[in-house]
């Protein structure tokens, strides 16, 4: 099997869509090789982009407090995206982009091989739970798909542009701790 190594080299030199024109940099995700939480964001912002590693800039701020407040280094997960080059602007990944990055993702969910899943926004929700399910009702819910516990969550950054949603997933991310000590038991 590829490793993540190998795999990083890939998403580096990836042409498969047209993000990597406008990209600086490539954000292939960064963790525990052997993490059993898989943190899956959208697509790399400016911060990111500049320096090739997700989650760094003021949502990554927001997302290092929220592992902090259930004991979760981050250093113990690992944290990828969606889409692996930066939008321009930051604009929604598009179908296109999204399916062109799909190969990526699997490839680190078998490499990994995680056991849950944190999906961190409506694009990650829409990744691998139904679009028809509003992330409004769905989110700190536990989806199973075969092996895997899914927990759709809303994206940091919504706790930055909204103040009403901070504490929500602030109580959300609670539900992290509660699957990782119930899996660390069996
Ligand atoms: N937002 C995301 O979805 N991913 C990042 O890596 C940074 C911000």
């Amino acid at each position: 099997m590829m490793d993540l190594k190998v795999l990083e080299k890939k998403i580096k030199n990836c042409r498969q869509c047209q993000l990597y024109k406008s990209a600086k940099n490539a954000v292939p995700g960064e963790g525990d090789p052997r993490a059993k939480i898989l943190l899956v964001g959208e697509a790399p912002g400016a911060n990111e982009d500049e320096v090739g590693r997700p989650f760094c800039g003021a949502a990554g701020k927001f997302l290092d407090q929220l592992l902090d407040s259930i004991k979760l280094p981050r250093s113990k997960v690992f944290i990828t995206n969606i889409v692996k080059h930066r939008p321009p602007g930051n604009r929604d990944p598009q179908p296109d982009e999204i399916e062109a990055c799909r190969g990526y993702l699997e490839q680190q969910i078998k490499i990994i091989k995680p056991k849950i899943i944190i999906t961190l926004g409506r694009h990650s929700k829409n990744y691998f739970l139904p679009k028809s399910a509003p992330i409004s009702q769905i989110r700190g819910k536990i989806f199973r798909k075969k092996d895997l516990v899914i927990v759709p969550l809303y994206h940091p950054a919504a706790g930055l542009h909204q103040a009403g949603l901070k504490t929500t997933i602030e109580k959300d991310f609670k539900i992290i701790r509660q699957i990782l000590d119930k899996i660390e038991k069996e």
